[in-house]
């Protein structure tokens, strides 16, 4: 593919992305244009000339959206580029070799190839490094995904309802039948000496390819081991297995390997002609002869006082347990190691952080302007923000950085909260900033703060990407002269050219849409401000324990009083009519409304017209009587402004929109949400959007559309009919969609968490924290050499900041 792009271009492209990878992805302004653009521009220039294809087309969507989206995405986007053109830049060489490169040089386990292993060969080999295994100590790391209990073989004849067993048998039939509803089914009839019995399988619009390719699993004559809980099935009552396992059996069932029958058995997930036999002998034989050498990182004493099993023991048990204890007490164990690991780096981080260094000092004065403000709000403080209030006053009083996580569920009033701080800067002669994901939010808390600040004589601007160059000009000139007290913004902040005369409080809004390194942009405008950092999406507590475990933690768990639980009701297409008449009699009783359509294809340029089209259509009919405005991610910022300020003093009843009002917007006269195909949205989403209505004290309503039959999704969706508290909501998010897409961190997630499942493991979490910290507080690490290495290889602290990457 690269032949036939030319060296000049190549080192064009290559340029670009060292230097936006190099600026933590924040979209740089090159000479001309953003660097998404100049992406954009060159991707359609090359598919012009080598050929549109599919591949071409999924680039430059994903730079398309670059600009709207946040680190995550922008990391990700990057990353899909170069993997996809095989595209080397300095930067994406140097991590590779870092990521295969582990942590102990000289320890011989954590370098040596598979490939020395007895048994594994390079072809072996190879399929091991599809999976990930390079070293020994991947292999002996790999861990079972599950286990069988093998060693109870149960007769068809003798199996018992709602038991766990394991049959022995033969495939004597395979039999596929589609529905019209593209429901595929497929019956294997299994037999053992005893008697037969049916398993069913169901598949969802499969092709005839994959439904020969599920056939071939079960060949007629194969012998096999099946594993489940017995059911009686529904249509047939007749015993059946549900929940199965099944591994096939060549040979004799009574096989000498006694790593695979007999037993209880290690289920690994494998790659394409990778037999799993062939995986678990490697490991065996690894752990025969390599265990001895691996590294015991956690320090003795916290071993014996949480008996946690030595590593080695740990390895084989997990790998080969006796039972289904040892299992469980294995992984406890490697799990309280991995977490007590991370906690340790978090721990140092933070202790980087404040060593030697002082901030900021800012004290509030009794008659000062934070009293002043607070004193003149219209409603009283909740307890909660009071709380919160207090804890960042300590924080940025004590002389030190504080790194705090202020955390408070959708209509919490953390805006308030934020407002006491960046005011506190400006009391003690300083300026502060806020920044925020999109401009959507930076021009509402723009807006708010200049209603309630300005009557206390504090100035404030907005810095947006979309200010003309003259507006440009004139606010870095105040920045810098010291005119502007506050400024609000979005990425245009962390831009070269703005700078300030003595900024002296930082607050980032929505922090996980940043990457670190942005933050830290921020930060750096001057020499060590307060910063607080703010998310309205409840995180659950193990991944701000872990995710964010170096900052502080302030939630703001209560609502302000006289607020109503949002009534949420999940409704079929049929059902329009219902959700059209509660929403013109909330708009009669003087209120307004909200229709949100979901992202469609993933792109915002088809979504604006979809949206474009659906506000004409209930214009036109349903709605004539009433005004209806639209709002899409295709305006400009100061269309999106005039709409949202139109609806605001209530020029429309009804705003149609996409997903652009998710973050942040607040319009307290809106009482009803209807969201279509609502199954399109995750449940975090869904609360965030959930969150624009019940922001005062009226009654409120939330109406979600979706034409799914899928029980899953409507088990989903019925959360929200259920709970009103982002936490919960969070809890099962996490659940369904693990950290890593929770975080929008849609590939990796942590890496370094291979075997925690942080929707369970809470506890450990919990203890494993507290060791770390309490080690760090009561040890020096010089006494541990092998935890020295580890951290060693595994911390690198930038000089500039302080915070690794
Ligand atoms: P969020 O936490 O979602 O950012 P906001 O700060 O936007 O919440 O507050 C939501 C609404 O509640 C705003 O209209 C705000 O003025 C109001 N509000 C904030 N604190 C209180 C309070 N203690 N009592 C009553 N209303 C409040
Ligand atoms: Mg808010």
């Amino acid at each position: 593919m690269t032949e036939f792009i030319s060296e000049t271009e190549l080192n064009r492209i290559r340029l670009a992305l060292n230097i936006e990878i190099k600026n933590h992805y924040i979209d740089i302004e090159g000479r001309e244009c953003p660097f998404s653009v100049f992406m954009k521009r060159e991707i359609t220039k090359l598919s012009k000339r080598l050929g549109k294809s599919p591949k071409w087309e999924a680039l430059s969507k994903d730079f398309e959206y670059y600009a709207q989206e946040g680190y995550g995405y922008r990391k990700l986007c990057i990353e899909r580029f170069i993997k996809l053109l095989q595209f080397e830049t300095e930067i994406a060489k140097e991590e590779q070799s870092n990521k295969n490169r582990k942590y102990s040089e000289d320890i011989d386990i954590y370098t040596k190839d598979v490939t020395y292993l007895r048994g594994v060969g390079p072809k072996i080999s190879q399929l091991f490094n599809k999976l990930g295994i390079y070293t020994v100590y991947d292999l002996l790391t790999y861990y079972p995904k599950k286990y069988i209990d093998y060693s109870k073989r149960i007769l068809i004849r003798d199996l018992t309802e709602d038991t766990d067993a394991t049959i022995f048998c033969t495939v004597s039939k395979v039999k596929t039948f589609t529905s019209k509803k593209k429901l595929t089914v497929m019956t294997v009839t299994v037999q053992d000496e005893s008697g037969s019995l049916d398993l069913t399988f169901f598949y969802a619009s499969v092709n005839r390819f994959l439904i020969e390719h599920y056939k071939s699993n079960f060949k007629v004559g194969t012998r096999m081991l099946i594993s489940g809980k017995v059911k009686l099935d529904g249509y047939s009552h007749r015993l059946t297995l549900s929940k199965i396992e099944y591994q096939t059996v060549d040979g004799d069932f009574y096989d000498s390997d006694n790593l695979n029958v007999g037993r209880i058995v290690p289920i690994y997930a494998l790659c394409e002609n990778l037999n799993i036999k062939t995986l678990r002998r490697a490991i065996s034989n690894a752990l025969e002869d390599w265990s001895k050498s691996v590294e015991e990182f956690i320090p003795e004493y916290i071993r014996e006082k949480y008996k946690i099993l030595p590593k080695e023991q740990s390895l084989k048990m997990i790998h080969f347990p006796k039972n289904f204890e040892e299992a469980e007490n294995a992984r406890n164990s490697l799990v309280f190691e991995e977490l007590f690991l991370l906690e340790l780096k978090m721990g140092i981080i933070k202790q980087e952080h404040v060593k030697n260094t002082s901030s900021t000092h800012l004290t509030v004065a009794e008659n000062g302007l934070v009293k002043r403000f607070v004193n003149g709000l219209p409603f009283e403080l909740t307890s909660a923000q009071k709380r919160a209030i207090n804890e960042i006053f300590g924080d940025i009083d004590s002389g030190k950085p504080m790194q705090r996580l202020l955390q408070g569920d959708v209509g919490s009033g953390k805006t308030v909260v934020a407002c006491t701080m960046l005011l506190a800067a400006v009391e003690n002669g300083y300026q502060a900033a806020i920044m925020a994901p999109t401009e959507i939010l930076a021009a509402q808390h723009f807006n708010n703060f200049v209603s309630l600040l300005t009557p206390l004589g504090v100035n404030v601007a907005l810095f947006t990407s979309s200010n003309s160059a003259k507006q440009k000009k004139l606010l870095e000139t105040n920045l810098l002269n010291g005119q502007i007290d506050i400024a609000v913004g979005t990425h245009a902040l962390i831009q070269n050219k703005v700078e300030f005369k003595n900024l002296g409080a930082v607050i980032i809004d929505e922090q996980h849409r940043f990457g670190v390194k942005q933050r830290n942009a921020l930060k750096s405008k001057a020499t060590v401000p307060q910063m607080l950092t703010m998310s309205a999406t409840p995180i659950p507590r193990t991944l701000a324990l872990t995710a964010h475990g170096d900052l502080d933690l302030t939630v703001i768990d209560e609502l302000p009083a006289g607020r109503k639980e949002i009534k949420t009701t999940l409704i079929k297409l049929s059902e329009h009519k219902k959700a059209y008449n509660l929403i013109k009699s909330e708009i009669d009783s003087g209120h307004q409304a909200y229709i949100v359509f979901p992202l469609i294809e993933e792109s915002e340029t088809i979504s604006a017209k979809a949206a474009t089209k659906e506000a004409e259509v209930l214009q036109n009919g349903i709605f004539k009587d009433y005004r209806v405005g639209l709002l899409h991610g295709k305006m400009s910022a100061e269309e999106k402004d005039d709409v949202m300020n139109d609806f605001k003093s209530k020029k429309y009843d009804i705003l149609v929109s996409t997903t652009v009002i998710e973050v942040g917007v607040d319009v307290p006269n809106a009482t009803v949400i209807m969201i279509e195909n609502a199954e399109r949205f995750g449940l975090s989403q869904l609360h965030q959007l959930r969150g624009r209505v019940g922001r005062n004290s009226l009654q409120s309503y939330c109406i979600l559309v979706s034409s799914s039959n899928s029980q899953d999704t409507l088990a989903r969706l019925n959360i929200m009919t259920q709970t009103n508290d982002g936490f919960v909501i969070a809890e099962k998010d996490l659940e369904i969609r693990g950290p890593g897409e929770f975080l929008g961190i849609r590939q990796s997630g942590m890496p370094e968490l291979n075997l925690t499942d942080l929707t369970r493991d809470l506890k450990i979490l919990e203890i494993a924290r507290k060791s770390a910290f309490d080690f760090l507080n009561t040890n020096n690490i010089n006494d541990f050499p092998a935890l020295k290495k580890y951290i060693g290889q595994n911390l690198k602290i930038t000089k500039d900041t302080g915070i690794p990457d």
